[in-house]
């Protein structure tokens, strides 16, 4: 075991410190990864050893760097050290988070982190959390907890007579909503007909005056953090006239939440603390590992009610079962990684952390060429451009870079114009990249 972790570790340092010179993606297709990697199970086994070497060593063409600062696609995050370090022992001690008696230290972990979260994002210290493979379950989780009770007050007991005869739902999303609401929607009965879509302003935000909330059971889901231009929904004004009509607030903050933790930017989520639920994600900008979200929510009773796994010998008062927060049974004991980020950065580490990125936004932002034009008031860590007011120049130059394995930037489609997105939220991102990724554009 010993040598086999040494060699491990060997292994991932080698990575790391190899990153540098590493392009961030290489063209590759599934046939050529496949043919790559042996393919064969063996009738008997194979050397753990020799196991883990091959897998290194074969997997390594097929490997995207999105920690290494030179990734802007997507909203990707690095990997902070501490972060990794703690997953590390995640898997080393294979603890199971779903219940009390399988893990009292995740367990304390994950309480720990609750309050720290709360305490950086602004939230009362009443709310509750549970961490989930990333936004798109904690999406699913807090709209889950709006869905229970907002027919709870419609006096429908859903988990008794589910959603067969229920008073309709109305859900308000943006135009502009990130695609996992509607699948988190699809996943709880909600269909595209129960939709009222709210028409947005040029950044994407929604329009809070374009708000028609009419009575029976509604749930307003609102965005901090457009993937496109980083922008933020009017929150205080929507939570303001959802909660006078009765209506309940989700937020999906995948990475725009993180704003309120820096006391510069925390004006661009005012109103996050009236919202009824929270979802955003540990693997973006916070930096840790893959997989961490978390869903939050200002009402642990419907939080509770609707996530709870129940058999009687699970369930004794005072104890924390992660189960109870998140749609998993069994799962990975996340908040480990979670814990060692935030003790790593502390609280002005993690301001800094946000800061910086969006400082670096805007400096990729000024210091573009003029051929290329910048779509969006770059207020957050996003930058959104085109090259040329030209689609195909835009898309070509995309796929330009991403084939040219310096950095990497993805392609979106913004207001009918093909553009680039450019993402900043990896604490390794330093001026190297930013000049990398600046040249690489001005070039193409
Ligand atoms: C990334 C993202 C999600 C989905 O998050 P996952 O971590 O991929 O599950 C949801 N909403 C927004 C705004 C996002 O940026």
């Amino acid at each position: 075991m010993d040598e086999l972790l040494s060699a491990t570790a060997a292994l991932a340092s080698e990575y790391l410190a190899g990153a540098g010179a590493r392009p961030v993606a290489r063209p590759v297709t599934l046939g050529e990864m496949v043919a790559a990697i042996d393919s064969t199970l063996p009738d008997e086994g194979v050397d753990p050893l020799d196991v883990v070497r091959d897998l290194a060593r074969n997997v390594d063409p097929g490997l995207v760097l999105t920690n290494g600062g030179r990734y802007f696609g997507f909203v990707e995050g690095g990997v902070l050290p501490a972060a990794l370090a703690a997953d590390w022992l995640a898997s080393t001690w294979d603890q199971n988070p779903g219940f009390f008696a399988l893990s009292p230290a995740a367990a304390a972990v994950e309480e720990i982190c609750r309050g720290w979260l709360c305490d950086l994002l602004g939230l009362p210290d009443t709310w509750s959390a549970g961490f989930t493979t990333g936004a798109q379950l904690a999406n699913f989780a807090g709209l889950a907890a709006a869905r229970h009770h907002v027919l709870t007050e419609a006096g429908w007991d859903l988990e008794k007579r589910g959603l067969f005869g229920a008073p309709p739902v109305t859900v308000v999303v943006g135009r502009e909503r990130h695609a996992t609401i509607d699948r988190a929607l699809r996943f709880l009965g909600i269909g595209s007909d129960q939709l009222a879509v709210v028409d947005v302003d040029d950044q994407g935000r929604m329009r809070a005056d374009g708000l028609r909330l009419g009575g029976g059971p509604t749930i307003v889901c609102a965005q901090a953090g457009n993937v496109n231009t980083g922008a933020v929904d009017p929150l205080a004004s929507i939570c303001e006239q959802a909660h006078a009509a009765g209506a309940w607030v989700h937020v999906d903050g995948a990475f725009g939440a993180w704003a309120a933790a820096s006391p510069a930017l925390r004006h661009l989520t005012d109103g996050l603390e009236q919202a009824d639920s929270l979802a955003t994600d540990g693997h973006k900008w916070l930096n840790v590992p893959y997989d961490c979200g978390v869903v939050l929510c200002a009402r642990p009773d419907a939080h509770r009610a609707a996530m709870r796994l129940s058999a009687d010998y699970l369930v004794r008062d005072g104890e924390r079962h992660g189960s109870d927060w998140t749609p998993e049974s069994s799962r990975r004991a996340r908040a480990f990684a979670v814990y060692a980020a935030l003790r790593s950065l502390g609280r002005r580490g993690v301001a800094r952390l946000v800061e910086t990125s969006c400082a670096q936004a805007r400096r990729i932002a000024e210091r573009l060429p003029d051929h290329i034009e910048v779509l969006n008031t770059v207020t957050l860590n996003q930058v959104l451009v085109r090259i040329g007011n030209d689609d195909e120049r835009t898309r070509r130059a995309a796929a330009a870079i991403q084939r040219g394995g310096a950095t990497w930037l993805g392609t979106t489609t913004w207001q009918g114009w093909v553009a680039i997105r450019i993402s900043v939220s990896d604490h390794a991102t330093d001026d190297a990249a930013l000049e990398t990724l600046v040249q690489a554009l001005a070039e193409n």
